[in-house]
């Protein structure tokens, strides 16, 4: 491709990417695609030569757009959100145009400071604890996910309780000992796998009516494997649990950890928004116990995948864990200390310029526009919840702290399961479900920045009607 032709497509791409944005609500919202469907239109083999973009183009409207759950929708109910924004996509698009690779300061030394510079810009836009910044012991940087955040989390934890000898050793013996709650995210279990601890070795503490981890059974859990030669290292408190918005209590479980010396992860990914509002702020709370957190602005912060930040206390440990430094890669700047190698904070040794969206975002929304959004959310929440309340057939199943309602129909599973399958299929919105005291309860989670009033109400029409058809139906 030819830099005329970029530009001719380029535009007509822009232009496509607006008209969809704008349209998104008008697609049923989950695929109807059947497995194996999408593929079945590919053709076999690839081309010989060159095609024309208008090809390429012809099969994205024909192939894959049929293919797609819309998560941009403004009907777009289901997990948790995943927005984009036009200022996000600009910034991703030009982080694609301009294709560094900042794995080191000197491999592009604005790479790294505008992500520092962001970073700090967020710990003063969500009022985080001071030593988080880049000019502490602390520091941020942009994950891919929050999986791999707490990754490193774990690894650097499981580096400090083991004075670094697990890096070369191996970890061995199965006595460190890590926990979190019944309602963590899957993550977190996934990374003790990865990180060599073992999900054996991983605790699951029990939470109360609200969702949140009981403190005095972590206590408990730690004592026991204490007495027992374990070596409890890692905790990982969650605000906001994907299930249904349950708020671990940060400051307690942060003072358990201070007195046994464990490291305390904080899992933000969804709720962490929220601290843009001062009145919300409260979902930091305890976080000057943690020694490292993370949110996702790819989820409601209008930054696309993928952008997690990460923030933890002492850099040096993350450091101490991460380094590897081979002979091609050392620099002057490096072995000066005077910068930050962001390779040295995260499991890949490259990384694009993902700094440049969240920029972007934040210059384009300003904070009062990104504040409006969570404002609008957790009001549309509420809002939905108190229908819910009101209508007698239906009860809410969570506490709704903020943009996340859980609710069932009064009738059992089978009602609820047909509501789901129904509203689904129907293309006018898309949620998903939970278990709540083994009962099946619908999740819908507010959160795309397309989503007015309007839709909220079609939604909860759309439940009622389905829920009637599901009752008829007995
Ligand atoms: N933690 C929580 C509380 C979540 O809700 C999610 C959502 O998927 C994750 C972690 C995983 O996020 P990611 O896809 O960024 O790894």
């Amino acid at each position: 491709m030819k830099a005329d032709e970029f530009r001719k497509y380029g535009h007509e791409l822009v232009d496509w990417i607006a008209e969809y944005l704008e349209n998104a609500g008008q697609y049923p919202v989950l695929s109807r695609a059947k497995p194996g469907e999408v593929r079945a239109r590919l053709p076999e083999h690839p081309p010989g030569g060159p095609e024309p973009f208008d090809a390429v183009m012809r099969d994205l409207n024909e192939i894959v757009v049929p293919g797609l759950t819309h998560w941009q929708s403004p009907n777009f109910f289901a997990f948790f959100p995943s927005n984009n924004s036009y200022p996000s996509i600009l910034g991703d698009l030009l982080s694609a145009g301009l294709g560094v690779n900042g794995m080191l300061w000197a491999t592009s030394p604005a790479a790294t400071e505008v992500e520092t510079h962001v970073m700090d810009w967020l710990i003063e836009m969500m009022g985080l604890p001071a030593a988080f910044r880049s000019t502490s012991p602390g520091g941020g940087v942009i994950q891919d996910t929050a999986s791999s955040a707490s990754l490193v989390a774990l690894i650097a934890a499981r580096e400090r309780a083991t004075g670094g000898h697990s890096n070369t050793a191996g970890v061995g013996g199965g006595r460190l000992v890590a926990y979190t709650s019944t309602q963590a995210h899957s993550s977190i279990e996934k990374d003790a796998r990865v990180a060599g601890i073992g999900s054996d070795n991983l605790r699951a503490v029990e939470v109360d009516e609200a969702f949140a981890m009981r403190p005095e059974r972590l206590a408990e859990l730690i004592a026991g494997d204490k007495a027992a030669g374990r070596v409890p290292f890692f905790v990982c408190a969650t605000v906001g649990t994907t299930s249904a918005d349950g708020v671990d209590p940060v400051a307690e479980i942060g003072k358990i950890c201070r007195e046994h010396g464990i490291w305390l992860h904080v899992d933000a990914a969804m709720a962490g928004t929220a601290a843009l509002c001062p009145e919300f702020r409260w979902v930091t709370d305890g976080l000057e116990y943690a020694d490292s957190y993370v949110f996702n602005p790819h989820k409601w912060m209008m930054t696309n995948f993928d952008c997690s930040a990460f923030f933890v206390r002492d850099r040096a440990s993350l450091i101490s864990a991460l380094s590897i430094v081979p002979e091609y890669l050392r620099n002057t700047a490096s072995e000066a200390g005077t910068v930050i190698d962001y390779r040295d904070w995260q499991i890949p040794l490259g990384r694009r310029f993902r700094a440049l969206k969240l920029w972007f975002v934040i210059r384009a929304y300003g904070v009062s526009g990104l504040q409006d959004i969570v404002r609008r959310h957790v009001a549309l929440a509420r809002e939905f919840a108190s229908w819910v309340e009101a209508d007698p057939d239906f009860e809410v199943a969570n506490r709704v702290p903020l943009s996340l309602v859980c609710f069932r129909h009064k009738g059992g599973d089978a009602v609820n399961q047909a509501v789901l399958d129904g509203a689904n299929a129907s293309g006018r919105m898309y949620l998903t479900h939970t278990r709540i005291d083994d009962r099946l309860t619908l999740r819908l989670s507010i959160g795309n920045q397309r989503t007015q009033r309007e839709h909220v109400e079609a939604a909860w029409a759309t439940v009622r009607e389905m829920a009637a058809k599901a009752a008829y139906s007995e």
